[in-house]
This record gives C-alpha cells, sequence and structure tokens, in this order.
C-alpha cells in the first residue's frame, strides 16, 4: 500500500506510552521473545486475534495488575511523522496513517447516517500497559477496552504475526489488523458489543462480533483510498492486489481452527472457538471489502456465518 506523499498525519491519535513502559512485560520475564505454558493459554483463549479484552468481556483471565504506569510521549512522533511521505518511509508513521485513515473513513459515514463518531486513540506500549480493563501485557495480542474505547497494540505483534503464525506480513496486513480494533470501536459506539450473550461455540455472540469487526475493516479499506481526512486528501493512495492477497493470508492464519491445529496442540474444539474459523474471517473481511458497506456486514443476522 502507498499513502501520498502530500497528505498530513494526525499523531493526536496514537499514545506512544512506550518510552515509559518498556521492557519488563510478561514476554521479558517469560524468556526472551517465547512465550511461558501461562502465557500460551492466556494468549490462545483470550487474544488469537485482537479483541482480546473486548472478547472476554472481563478483566478475569489474562488481566492483572502491572504496576507499570504508562506516560504519553509523543515527542518523538509528532517529529518525524508528518506527511503520507513519512508514512511510505517509516513504520511509525505508517501506522499513524492507517489509524487516521480508519477514523476519517468512520467519521464520515457515522454523519452520512446522522450520528457522530467519537475518536478513539491508538496505545503503542512496550510489554505491558494498564487499561481501564486491567492491565496487559504484550502476550493478549493487539485489543480493544470497551471501558476507555481506547485500542492498545504492543507493535511486536506484528513480527509475531510472521515468525510465529507464519504470516507474510506487510503494511496492510498491519492496517487489517488496526481497522479490526477500530471495527470493535465502531461496536461499541453502536452498541453492538452489548448483544454478546454466548462467548464461545461456532455461532456464539463472540464469533459473530469478530466476524464483524473483520467486515467493518474491509469497509474501510474498500473507502481507503477515497477517505479524505483532515488534510483534505486521502492519505492513501493505493492498496494492491497483492496487499488484499497477504491480509487474506493473515486472516487465515489467526482462526481458530488454524490457531488451535497448528499452534494449540493440534485437536479443533469447536466449542471453544471465540474469533471464526480461518475461511470464516477471510470471508467476511473480503465481504467488507467487496461491498464497502457496513450494512452488508450484519453477521447477527446471518444464518449462515461461512
Ligand atoms: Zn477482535
Amino acid at each position: 500500500m502507498e499513502f501520498n506523499d502530500d497528505a498530513g498525519l494526525d499523531t493526536s491519535q496514537v499514545e506512544d506510552l512506550r518510552s515509559s513502559g518498556g521492557g519488563v512485560g510478561g514476554r521479558v520475564l517469560l524468556g526472551g521473545g517465547g512465550l511461558g505454558v501461562v502465557g500460551l493459554i492466556i494468549y490462545f483463549v483470550m487474544s488469537q486475534f485482537g479483541g482480546g479484552l473486548l472478547d472476554g468481556g472481563s478483566t478475569a483471565a489474562g488481566i492483572s495488575d502491572v504496576s507499570n504506569g504508562g506516560r504519553v510521549d509523543n515527542a518523538r512522533l509528532s517529529q518525524e511523522c508528518k506527511t503520507g511521505r513519512d508514512a511510505n518511509t517509516k513504520h511509525d508513521c505508517a501506522l499513524v496513517a492507517v489509524i487516521n485513515s480508519v477514523q476519517g473513513y468512520w467519521k464520515d459515514e457515522f454523519a452520512r447516517s446522522g450520528r457522530t463518531y467519537q475518536q478513539a486513540p491508538t496505545n503503542f506500549f512496550r510489554g505491558n500497559v494498564n487499561t481501564a480493563c486491567g492491565g496487559a501485557t504484550s502476550d493478549v495480542g493487539p485489543f480493544y477496552c470497551p471501558g476507555d474505547s481506547e485500542v492498545y497494540v504492543d507493535l511486536s505483534f506484528f513480527q509475531e504475526l510472521q515468525t510465529r503464525f507464519g504470516a507474510e506480513g506487510g503494511t496492510f496486513v498491519e492496517a487489517y489488523v488496526l481497522a479490526h480494533e477500530y471495527g470493535h470501536h465502531v461496536q461499541n459506539l453502536l452498541g453492538t458489543s452489548d448483544r454478546v450473550r454466548t462467548r464461545r461455540g461456532p455461532t456464539s455472540d463472540a464469533v459473530r462480533l469478530e466476524l464483524q469487526a473483520d467486515c467493518y475493516a474491509g469497509v474501510w479499506a474498500n473507502h481507503a483510498t477515497t477517505t479524505p481526512t483532515s488534510s483534505g486528501q486521502p492519505l492513501i493512495k493505493s492498496i494492491s492486489q497483492d496487499d488484499i492477497r497477504r491480509a487474506l493470508d493473515a486472516a487465515s492464519r489467526i482462526g481458530d481452527d488454524f490457531i488451535q491445529r497448528e499452534l494449540g496442540g493440534g485437536r479443533v474444539d469447536e466449542s471453544q472457538f471465540t474469533h471464526g474459523t480461518s475461511a470464516q474471517r477471510e470471508k467476511w473481511f473480503t465481504t467488507g471489502i467487496k461491498s464497502g458497506n457496513p450494512a452488508n456486514c450484519d453477521t447477527f443476522k446471518a444464518s449462515n456465518l461461512g
């Protein structure tokens, strides 16, 4: 994907916690890069792909007190990330650009239906972080906390997506992850998250919520090159077929069945599904991309999830 060189970036939509918190998270304590047994269980139960705290619906598993406060320091980001040109050359700035674009789209989309979108910052953290949903370590993966309406991501997850999950990676893959988390924010604003009663199983509300977030990510992608942000120009210049193929490749590696089979001991147990199968995740992301219409993302009404 390519960013528009001249479009401006808004770093105020990101809260950079990395300079204050870093390095003492669960991952480091559990031994440099590898996940410990406890970490693994929490990881598979809670996270799989984003939305962990939202999916869990409680602060019980995987969330505990971490003493690391974390102070926002956006000095470096605001220095480095000024325009799409910076997004084309610097990883952090590309993520800022994606966040700006995703929120720009939803702001417009809400306005079209007479609603007001409330901006949600993404926190870049390292190791562990405190949230209104409790403290979390990197092991839970990227997540959205409905309690404070903020997205949290340890950027090392994107590396892990390639090394552990075997995804090809790329900027648009990361955009898909972030857009999925903002999908949860949209669900929170629309009250959809409150409809979740059943939290596990192949047709559970939790799975429907996750697949809808995938679909919303696709809807944004459909509009990404035409959504103007605050500078008046679309931030995203192009998304290639190869970008989309890579995102679908990533989606296929974070389905419940793939994770259970390839990373979780080999046995597929549908009763434990929280996010949907790989095929379903690909299907709903594609539905969003092709239609560009959030109304086509009603996974709660769908009799056949794919
Ligand atoms: Zn999710």
